[in-house]
């Protein structure tokens, strides 16, 4: 039997799979890829920012963000996050092709992540009244708002009960869904890059 050497690399058939006359790294077609992806990676929380916006590590959107940067004759393409490797089966010949496309995660920090370390928070949620009531409904609002912000810390007062949140667009949604009657205080406190930054506080009797 005899040895098909690739004319570009000098690799052969025993070493790498071929097409054709060419090892399957270097046969030839019409591919234009990008030569490395890179996205960035919250080291704390894990999120990838994509397109601008942080969504949770998810392999299949960043593999299909990925191969809507590539261009060619193929019919169908896959990322394999792994080996970090695009295959592609060409138009025609349905041969397949692999080529390395590397996959840069650049560690950082998220702005969430950043701002939950300084402290930072939108708006402070006064609970007041009955302490066991206070308690209960206390808990269940951090338990919603969790899944939509951050509690920089959360303080019983003589009164009752304070929670300091990272976002006060999630308090009004979470407030509204649970029908909580609220007496909402807005203060300017500072500007950001021309933005007048606010914070809110949402007084819930109960
Ligand atoms: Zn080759
Ligand atoms: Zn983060």
């Amino acid at each position: 039997m005899s040895v098909l050497v690739c004319p570009k690399c000098g690799r052969t058939d025993d070493e790498v799979e071929f097409i054709d006359a060419f090892c399957k790294y270097d046969y030839p077609v019409r591919l234009k890829l990008p030569d490395r992806m890179e996205f960035e990676q919250c080291t704390r929380c894990q999120m990838v920012r994509l397109q601008g916006e942080w969504i949770p590590y998810n392999a299949k959107r960043l593999s299909k963000y990925l191969l809507s940067k590539c261009k060619g004759d193929y019919d169908s393409a896959d990322y394999d996050v792994d080996r970090q490797v695009a295959v592609f089966v060409m138009s025609g010949s349905g041969a397949k092709i692999e080529r390395p496309i590397p996959l840069d995660l650049k560690k950082t920090i998220c702005q969430q992540c950043s701002r939950m370390s300084g402290g930072y928070y939108q708006a402070i949620i006064q609970l007041r009244g009955d302490p066991l009531r206070v308690l209960g409904k206390g808990e269940m609002l951090v338990k919603r708002l969790e899944n939509r912000t951050f509690i920089s810390k959360s303080e019983e007062t003589d009164g009752g009960l304070d929670i300091y949140v990272g976002d006060s667009k999630a308090v009004v949604a979470v407030v509204t869904a649970l029908g909580l009657k609220t007496f909402i205080t807005k203060k300017l406190v500072g500007r950001d890059q021309g933005k007048r930054l606010y914070r809110t506080t949402f007084l819930i009797r109960l």
